[in-house]
């Protein structure tokens, strides 16, 4: 394509709310046949919201505090809706010592000198840790429905367990199947549970899709497709998996309302609307065969 081409497609598409930063990329986005996607914050509102709180031994509120504490310390979408609802519940946030993220699996810290694990099912599996067979039924029926869990130890005994919803966006559902008609292949990758990430994949009508994916295996999954010879679209809302967004051929960050991580990927999609991303691939083979 000529510059004023290019010049011409990335004024039209910045017009609808996409930011291409660097011409090569509004040329190589219409020839990708494969968009992988994440689900948090991609698919889904990336709002999640506490739906439900179950405790073992402890009052909600003793449990809110500490739960509320550690993951003040993390910057997760999920994080952010437990403390905001520990924060409507109780008045005071103890403090915190020696927080570690977990990457893909959660956080965890010392409250009071108390150890804290606030992690997935996964994490506790992955650890070898046993989880009673009461939760784990309760932990499967909430998966079922799509929605996220936490469990959480303290001093390595179960105390309690969280539940999450985060809205599949409507506009994702329009996307996914306006995608698969224009050809192109899609793949969900989720870090979360299994359970959960099959009920999303489900409701949106993707058949392919990895549940339990860290953001290195995200990326490690990017880059076996492109080994494979395909041009690959990463779109992803670029909290945690800037990996992944560097690795494919473009990566799109897609906005979720007040953050949009405009430094990671090569697109970004300011609103959070996965239909823009079809518009974005109409203009690249626009651009590419109106004018050589
Ligand atoms: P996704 O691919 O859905 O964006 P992430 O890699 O961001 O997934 O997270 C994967 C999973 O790790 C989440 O679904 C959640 O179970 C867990 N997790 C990550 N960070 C936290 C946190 N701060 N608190 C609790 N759980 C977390
Ligand atoms: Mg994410």
């Amino acid at each position: 394509a000529t510059p004023t081409s290019i010049m011409v497609g990335s004024g039209r598409a910045a017009q609808m709310g996409i930011l291409f930063k660097e011409g090569k990329f509004l040329e190589i986005l219409g020839k990708c046949k494969i968009v992988i996607m994440d689900k948090t914050g991609t698919l889904t509102n990336g709002k999640p919201e506490v739906t439900n709180i179950y405790v073992n031994r402890l009052s909600e509120n003793a449990f809110l505090e500490i739960v509320g504490a550690v993951e003040q310390t993390s910057n997760h979408p999920i994080a952010k809706a437990i403390t905001q609802k520990a924060k409507s519940k109780v008045h005071f946030l103890p403090r915190v010592n020696k927080a570690v993220s977990m990457p893909g699996y959660g956080v965890k810290a010392m409250v009071n000198g108390q150890k804290v694990i606030i992690a997935n099912p996964g994490y506790y599996k992955k650890n070898n840790i046993f989880i009673p067979p009461q939760a784990d039924s309760l932990v499967y029926d909430l998966t079922e429905k799509g929605q996220t869990v936490m469990i959480v130890f303290i001093d390595s005994r179960l105390a309690g367990i969280i539940a999450v919803a985060d809205e599949i966006r409507a506009s994702s559902i329009v996307a996914v199947s306006r995608l698969k008609q224009a050809g192109l292949g899609i793949i969900m990758l989720t870090g979360d549970n299994r359970n959960t990430g099959m009920t999303v994949a489900r409701k949106l009508a993707i058949k392919n899709y990895q549940t339990e994916v860290t953001p290195q295996d995200k990326e490690r999954i990017i880059q076996q497709l492109k080994n494979q010879g395909n041009k690959v679209v990463m779109v992803g809302d670029g909290i945690n998996d800037a990996p992944a967004l560097a690795s494919a051929d473009v990566g799109i960050a897609i906005g979720t309302g007040s953050d949009i991580a405009i430094e990671t990927g090569d697109v970004t999609i300011i609103k959070g609307d996965l239909k823009r991303l079809i518009d974005a691939i109409t203009i690249s083979k626009k651009t590419m065969t109106n004018i050589k």
